[in-house]
């Protein structure tokens, strides 16, 4: 009986994550959005070659049809950067509709949570608690109209907060950083980034009821080393990610995330993620692991 277990949740979003800061532009002029579609029907392939069930964390608004979309509950600057977006960004920046088409046609069914409906920033001062259950409204009730599941919430860059609002909504479980690891709303240095990478220990899954009953489940190992990474960063990534899946063969309980887009922007990293995917199913078979979403 396998007692070690690797999750896998994806927060699954287009240029969403990046419509604050106008980063999506760079992206989109590289044409990381439009390749993002052949890269995900090889990656989902692979996920059902060897049947794997993971959990894509959508964000509402990019799978929702388009006359749906409202965004009159945003406010200041976030209100002007997701107008912006949406005038200016091309089809595939924004809608994901294709790519969801391809997760539902996959022979394994996947699970499913929400990224938030606009990818909102829970640490933005502009917002508040009225504009965030708003948002949560508008997510669950798009997955709903889907037939998604959406009792799982992964927070925009894990800045989490408004817990009452979140289990409010009717989600019952939301992904929190590793237990040990920085603050997500403080941006540490290249050099404590190194380090954090280098001896921070792998954290295993924890969690913890808020007293109005939300889960807060404390993970993940990041799958990517970023596009300006060089081969040292590389290097220290994917050594944490093998030393974070030897802890699941050895029996704990390890949740990585990924972003799917990543799969078309980092170079090599699809090839890295194929030989990890390939190891994590010969450990399952091996009965050393159980294999799961979020
Ligand atoms: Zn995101």
């Amino acid at each position: 009986m396998a007692t070690g277990k690797v999750r896998i949740s994806l927060d699954f979003e287009c240029g969403w994550g990046v419509a604050t800061g106008g980063q999506w532009r760079a992206n989109q002029t590289a044409g990381i959005y439009r390749d993002l579609r052949p890269a995900l029907k090889r990656f989902t392939r692979q996920l059902d070659d060897l049947e794997f069930s993971f959990t894509w964390a959508a964000v509402g608004a990019m799978i929702d049809e388009p006359e749906n979309r409202d965004f009159s509950h945003l406010r200041g600057q976030y209100a002007r950067d997701v107008g912006e977006f949406l005038a200016e960004a091309e089809e595939p920046t924004v809608d994901g509709r294709d790519l969801l088409d391809m997760i539902n046609g996959m022979r394994t069914s996947q699970q499913f949570g929400t990224h938030t409906y606009s990818h909102l920033l829970f640490s933005d001062p502009e917002q508040g608690a009225e504009v965030v259950a708003i948002d949560m409204a508008l997510a669950t009730e798009t997955n709903r109209a889907l037939g998604l599941d959406c009792t799982r919430l992964v927070f925009p860059r894990n800045h989490f907060g408004h817990f009452d609002i979140v289990g409010g909504a009717g989600i019952t479980h939301a992904r929190m950083p590793p237990r040990n690891a920085p603050d997500p709303t403080n941006r540490p240095g290249a050099l404590r980034r190194a380090w954090s990478l280098s001896f921070r220990p792998v954290s295993p899954v924890w969690e913890e009821k808020t007293p109005s009953g939300l889960t807060l489940h404390y993970a993940s190992e990041f799958l990517n080393w970023g596009v300006s990474g060089g081969a040292v960063k590389r290097h220290l990534h994917q050594r944490r990610i093998s030393r974070a899946l030897a802890r699941a063969a050895d029996g704990a309980d390890v949740h990585f995330w990924l972003h799917p887009f990543n799969l078309a922007q980092t170079p090599s990293l699809m090839g890295f993620m194929e030989s990890f995917l390939r190891q994590v199913a010969q450990y399952r078979d091996r009965g050393l692991i159980s294999v799961t979403g979020f």
